[in-house]
């Protein structure tokens, strides 16, 4: 491939059919920066997104494996009312991706995009009118996709900092969509956000943040387990009481068990569970039985099946 350092900012490369080609040094590369990780470079991809094209250099590190984490267990928590919520109370929250000014006028470019539209006849060809309106458009929603990728890639090194596990919901993503538009008689909450302005990105997010995660935490000797989530919303943390309808509104739990009363955060008490249900299904496994003091969990499991506190694994030569 032939890279070169020009200067401090910038590099060169030799790209097939193009020719040499200059790049924004932003990274420490292995066996190019002067003190920097130990490895060699073995490919290249060239990534476009709406403001231009980039290049990502696919690397081999040579690391010393990671002594285990010693920190805490945290459980987390896809929030209703929070992007995320953490089991410790935490809530890690964001603001708009775009201003005020840019979602106006994102707003306004679509209207523009859909009047040009209509007002093309069938099979014109697109004028460059309407291109530079898509162009714009496009820009924007990267724009906003950089920000939202910029705060998870902040949030997931943090929490792989803190915690030795992190315990997430076992989801699949074309699930989670499913719930989102619910079904005929029970239509999903939020929906025209969700499938909204932020639609691709919130599509996104969820399976990027774990993917982020599960390597850092790799990388600290740390892990990611899921767990089933099916209850963990209706469930109470403290008395582990299910009562349906005890999520009354959206962002407070109340326990219906009087003995217990909790009242707290929904999304806070669910993330709770999530880390409960992996210490449980830990223990158990220990044990190899469900002895009498682990009866509760283990009839828990019975309904809700596939724990699996799968160790995070990251290929690092
Ligand atoms: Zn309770």
């Amino acid at each position: 491939m032939q890279i070169t350092r020009i200067n401090r900012r910038w590099g060169a490369v030799n790209v097939p059919k193009l020719g040499r080609v200059r790049f924004r040094w932003t990274k420490d590369l292995p066996g190019l920066t002067k003190g920097g990780p130990a490895g060699r470079i073995t490919g290249a991809r060239l990534v476009k997104d709406a403001h231009g094209w980039s290049i990502a250099f696919r690397t081999v590190l040579l690391v010393s494996a990671p002594v285990p984490h010693a920190g805490p267990k945290v459980g987390m928590d896809r929030g209703i009312a929070v992007p995320l919520a953490l089991s410790t109370g935490e809530h890690l929250r964001h603001g708009p991706w775009l201003s005020g000014g840019q979602r106006e006028r994102l707003l306004r470019l679509e209207r523009k995009s859909a009047r040009q539209r209509a007002a093309r006849g069938k099979g014109d060809p697109v004028s460059n009118r309407e291109r530079r309106t898509y162009d714009q458009i496009a820009r924007l929603r990267a724009t906003a996709k950089r920000r939202a990728v910029d705060w998870q890639q902040q949030r997931t090194t943090d929490l792989a900092r803190r915690f030795s596990a992190i315990v997430v919901e076992d989801l699949n993503i074309p699930a989670m969509m499913a719930s989102a538009s619910g079904t005929v008689q029970e239509p999903g909450r939020g929906v025209a956000q969700k499938w909204g302005l932020n639609r691709s990105i919130a599509g996104q997010a969820w399976g990027r943040t774990v993917e982020l995660l599960t390597y850092k935490a790799a990388d600290r000797g740390g892990l990611v387990a899921r767990v089933d989530p099916c209850g963990t919303s209706q469930e109470c943390h403290r008395c582990h009481t299910t009562t349906k309808g005890s999520r009354e509104r959206q962002s407070r739990f109340a326990c219906k068990d009087p003995a217990c009363g909790w009242i707290g955060n929904a999304d806070t008490n669910a993330a709770r569970n999530l880390l409960h249900r992996y210490n449980s299904a830990a223990a158990w496994a220990v044990t190899g039985r469900g002895d009498s003091a682990m009866a509760g969990p283990v009839k828990r499991q019975a309904s809700c099946p596939t724990v699996s506190p799968a160790p995070a694994l990251r290929a690092a030569a």
